[in-house]
């Protein structure tokens, strides 16, 4: 069965887009740990880091770099968590690879890792835009 993130590749679950080439794609979380957390995955669906072919690795990289330049131009944090969860038992829950964009100010209080929330879908729309705006 496909993962949750290969239903947004393909179209069949809506997201809030942020950024998409051939091989990368990168949207609002849905569950944001601070305002303007983005996942980039690849594309092709692969369950965790060691299994993903080193160009396909690069390909995230770059995303990742080319996101967090323009999130922190649109909305201006004092730095950013990137980080990934690999495994059930480090926090890994979608098993399709991903890499965490998190920004950061200081004395946010954020705990980066595991902290559902209840974000409103037209906010990250709004965001998403923000951050578009600037790639
Ligand atoms: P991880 O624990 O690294 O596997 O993180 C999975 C992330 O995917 C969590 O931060 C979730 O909030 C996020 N997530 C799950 N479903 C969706 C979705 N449909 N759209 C956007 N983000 C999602």
């Amino acid at each position: 069965m496909p993962s949750i993130f290969s239903r947004i590749v393909k179209g069949e679950l809506p997201c809030a887009s942020v950024y998409q080439d051939e091989q990368t794609m990168a949207f609002m979380d849905i569950n944001p740990a601070s305002k303007g957390h983005v996942l980039v995955i690849c594309k092709a669906e692969y369950p965790r880091l060691l299994d993903v072919p080193s160009e396909l690795l690069a390909a995230v990289a770059e995303t990742t770099q080319k996101v967090a330049r323009a999130i922190m131009q649109a909305l201006q944090p004092e730095g950013f968590n990137v980080l990934q969860n690999d495994g059930a038992a480090a926090g890994q829950v979608v098993f399709h690879y991903h890499v965490h964009i998190i920004p950061r100010w200081t004395d946010d209080g954020v705990r980066p890792f595991g902290r559902p929330g209840s974000a409103d879908p037209a906010e990250l729309e709004t965001i998403a835009a923000q951050i578009r705006a600037h790639l």
